[in-house]
């Protein structure tokens, strides 16, 4: 579908939530026979992540793990004994790498001794989770020099990112998803429905018979998942991935009940993901119009995001605003030259040529 299509197609008018309220954290409802939402505690602002249960006829196969904290494994420990019944879980599924989603994944998977379900490039991802603030970082300080943060506010994003909550506990190995496979948990198949740009290869689960999706952080109803460029791979455009998988979930019916990571399950599908696009082409309207003169990273950042409260909030920050440069520089609308050690953006005067194909690496 082009993003014209997208913009302008009509569904639902405004989103619709079977739950008027959630239920309390640690606790399970039934959303439909045989699959269970359960609502986990997260330590931070973000508050809490819905987790789903699924019945099989052996045990239960879970999607996603919750954080790897005290009330985390407190919360599972009452759901082993209440719903469970010590029936074990048969399969953890990972919809994609971030700390609230598979922090415990360690943990589940010693103590079930049961197979791990990921897509390769979120596997992988497991990795290179949390760095921490021991280490060189040479490339990270460079990064964001060049962004033009201050160095005490460079400081305090490392410092952020030191904290041990954001580790994840590994398992040896993992079984790959791959999209369009089929997977038969109890009497419901699921397919694999792959997305990208919040995390490199995120999984979704959707049901056509009974017009579930379990959608992780690929749509939320309200907040938007963050759109990141890090140190990990700072020529990235997740932006243009984001939006490339927004027009792949467009093509799902809109009638499905969208079971998200976070807040509540809802309908309305192509309508939020309408929104989504939206509110990123505000964004980039916007730096459009102000890079009629050079400005840093940093300068774009305090223009999108002038509000930041801590390091942690400062690396989210700039890493949306890198994402949003990124794709205007691959759409050829933005260019960039290294001054004085600071990379300045600045509108490309003139035709925009879209610049296709990448070009050629210079080393
Ligand atoms: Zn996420």
């Amino acid at each position: 579908m082009s993003e014209q299509a997208l913009k302008s197609s009509t569904a639902t008018l405004t989103l619709s939530f079977p739950w008027t309220t959630a239920q309390d954290k640690g606790q399970v409802r039934e959303v439909v026979e045989g699959v269970y939402w359960l609502r986990m505690p997260l330590p931070f602002a973000l508050d809490h992540i819905n987790l789903y249960l699924l019945r099989h006829e052996h045990g239960w196969v879970v999607v996603d793990t919750g954080m790897a904290t005290d009330a985390g494994r407190a919360a599972w420990e009452h759901v082993f004994v209440e719903l469970f019944a010590g029936q074990p879980i048969l399969a953890v599924i990972v919809t994609h790498a971030h700390y609230d989603h598979s922090g415990l994944l360690g943990w589940l998977s010693e103590r079930f001794q049961c197979p791990t379900y990921m897509t390769f490039g979120e596997f992988h991802s497991l990795g290179i989770q949390g760095p921490d603030n021991d280490g060189p970082n040479w490339a990270f300080l460079q990064f964001y020099r060049r962004a033009g943060v201050a160095e005490s506010d460079i400081n305090g994003m490392l410092a952020a990112l030191g904290k041990s909550v954001y580790q994840v506990d590994m398992p040896q190995g993992y079984r790959r998803l791959r999209e369009g496979q089929m997977l038969r948990i109890g009497t419901r198949r699921w397919q694999v429905v792959i997305g990208a740009g919040h995390s490199p290869e995120h999984a979704c689960l959707y049901c056509e018979e009974d017009q579930l999706l379990i959608s992780g952080d690929q749509v939320l109803p309200r907040i938007t998942s963050s759109i990141c460029i890090t140190v990990t791979e700072p020529d990235a455009n997740p932006l243009g991935d984001w939006f490339a998988s927004l027009r792949r979930l467009q093509q799902l019916p809109d009638s499905v009940l969208v079971l998200p990571a976070h807040e509540r399950p809802f309908r309305g599908l192509h309508l939020r993901l309408r929104q989504l696009r939206q509110h990123h082409d505000k964004h980039l309207e916007h730096l459009r119009s102000a890079l009629v003169q050079p400005l840093s990273a940093e300068q774009a950042r305090a223009l999108l995001f002038p509000r930041v409260r801590n390091g942690f909030d400062h690396l989210m920050a700039m890493g949306e605003t890198l994402a949003h440069l990124n794709y205007l520089m691959e759409e050829g609308a933005v260019r960039r030259e290294l001054c004085e050690s600071v990379w300045r953006y600045c509108l490309v005067q003139g035709v925009v040529q879209p610049k296709g194909l990448p070009e050629d690496i210079h080393l």
